[in-house]
């Protein structure tokens, strides 16, 4: 692997890089796999069910992460499209201890919490597993990559992650809202290098001066929003000091904010820098010095007094007691949900989370509000895949449990039999795991799986 001669250099003098040790860690084949499981559908006590012929060894900064001992191929494994996990890169998960270094009770806290940068939603995921009773707003300019941040999001099940799609200055207009904002930027992406040697080409001093400018930009956009004593976030996946301790050397000068330390990191092989103007701290991880890929994280809290202030909230036209005595049986707890109309859809929202929504919609473009309840028609519901897949759903519902090949079957959007299948819809189940809804009828059964996400291979 030939890595930027100019990239090289620039980090000689950079605490922690040794360039013997890197340009070795580069030239191995070995490739790290790892996946952070779903607390709301998994339990770790079950981990010996997931991958069984692979061995796993946990990630030391991440309770719920893994490392798996080779990559499989993760398409024809039903927990996959369950949501029973999800596959991310094992450095990005000490997110978790940057929490846990700055929200001491975080599983009870009810945080208004924005992830700026969020697709495919890696760490929008995280935070939803850290913080069970936070409302988190998961945000990403990228029209097409806001889809895919959607389907995990939907893969997921959680209801407390709302999906938008807009640019950072859109968040100007929430003065003084957000408890925390984690923005992990587009960068150069030198971090992900071993991964992606393709991507050695894009590389250049001209694109991480590029990167950094927007870097500025898109945390000077979204920094009104952080309430006073707020956490900002701030991550890439780049080794460059011009994206990582000058942008918080950039942040310092330009803002009030305090630094925060995350103890113990040191332990597990990653190096703290501070910046070289306002001691700023930053978390760097290498290749060579942990099992995962370079990346950089660093943690303050904003100061400076801020009002609150955000324009007036939409009115949401709740659903009629008939569709409500419709959706309900589908639910496990009806009335901890507010059940609203989106077009001719019904979606469900925490009741919690009401007036937030209702004051995000005339700001924001909002994908996905809650959890899609589907479509009444005839005084039926057509339920959607997202119930389906959600954590709301209700256990005691009609169900097929498909044995592997069966669920195969269904992911593939293919026909098949269930014997003694009740007439209706039904939960497609795979080891008690909702894969999406059947209706049977009398002499068929229609697959309902999304077409968009049917697996192609065989
Ligand atoms: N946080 C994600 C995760 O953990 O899965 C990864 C985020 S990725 C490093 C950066 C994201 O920023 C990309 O999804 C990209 O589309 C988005 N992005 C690109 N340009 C942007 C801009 N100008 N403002 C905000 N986000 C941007």
């Amino acid at each position: 692997m030939n890595l930027p001669v100019d990239l090289i250099n620039s980090l000689q003098s950079v605490k922690g890089f040794s360039r013997e040790a890197f340009e070795k860690e580069h030239a191995s084949p070995e490739k790290v796999t790892s996946i952070r499981i779903n607390p709301y559908k998994w339990s770790t006590s079950s981990l010996p069910l997931l991958f069984p012929s692979l061995e796993r060894t946990g990630i030391p900064w991440c309770e719920t992460g893994y490392y798996l001992s080779v990559r499989p191929s993760f398409t024809p494994d039903p927990f996959f499209h369950a949501g029973c996990y999800y596959v991310q890169e094992a450095s990005s998960m000490f997110l978790e201890q940057v929490i846990k270094a700055v929200f001491p009770g975080h599983e009870q806290a009810r945080l208004r919490i924005l992830d700026l940068c969020a697709a495919p939603g890696g760490k929008t995921t995280h935070l939803s597993a850290l913080f069970p009773e936070g409302f988190i707003v998961a945000n990403e300019v990228i029209k097409t990559r806001a889809g895919i941040l959607a389907e995990n999001v939907v893969r997921w099940g959680k209801e407390n992650i709302i999906v938008t799609s807009n640019d950072p200055a859109a968040f100007n207009r929430l003065q003084g809202y957000f408890d925390l904002v984690v923005a992990d930027a587009p960068c150069s992406g030198s971090g992900m290098f071993r991964k992606d040697p393709e991507s050695i080409k894009e590389w250049s001093p001209q694109h991480v001066d590029l990167c950094s400018k927007r870097q500025k930009r898109i945390i000077e956009d979204c920094w009104p929003s952080l309430k006073e004593n707020g956490i900002f976030i701030y991550a890439t996946c780049s080794y460059s000091v011009k994206e990582n301790e000058e942008v918080l050397d950039w942040i310092a000068d330009t803002f009030e904010v305090d630094t925060v330390s995350v103890p113990h990191a040191a332990a597990d092989g990653i190096v703290e820098t501070v910046s070289d103007r306002n001691t700023m701290y930053g978390y760097r991880f290498y290749p060579d010095k942990i099992k995962g890929e370079g990346f950089f994280i660093a943690c303050m809290r904003k100061k400076g007094h801020i009002d609150e202030q955000i324009p007036d909230p939409k009115r949401l036209v709740m659903a009629s007691k008939q569709d409500r005595n419709i959706i309900s049986p589908f639910l496990t707890n009806p009335e901890q949900y507010e059940l609203v109309y989106t077009g001719r859809e019904v979606d469900i929202l925490k009741k919690c989370n009401m007036d937030d929504i209702a004051a995000l919609y005339p700001v924001l473009y909002i994908k996905k509000p809650g959890i899609r309840a589907g479509k009444i028609m005839k005084d039926e519901l057509i339920p959607s895949h997202e119930l389906a897949l959600s954590t709301i759903i209700a256990l005691n519902l009609r169900g097929i449990d498909a044995d592997p090949e069966t669920a195969l079957e269904y992911l593939r959007k293919k026909d098949f039999s269930a014997d003694n299948a009740s007439k209706g819809w039904n939960v497609v189940r795979f080891m008690g795991h909702n894969l999406g809804w059947v209706k049977i009828l009398p002499n068929r059964i229609n697959n309902y799986y999304p077409s968009a996400l049917r697996i192609l291979k065989h």
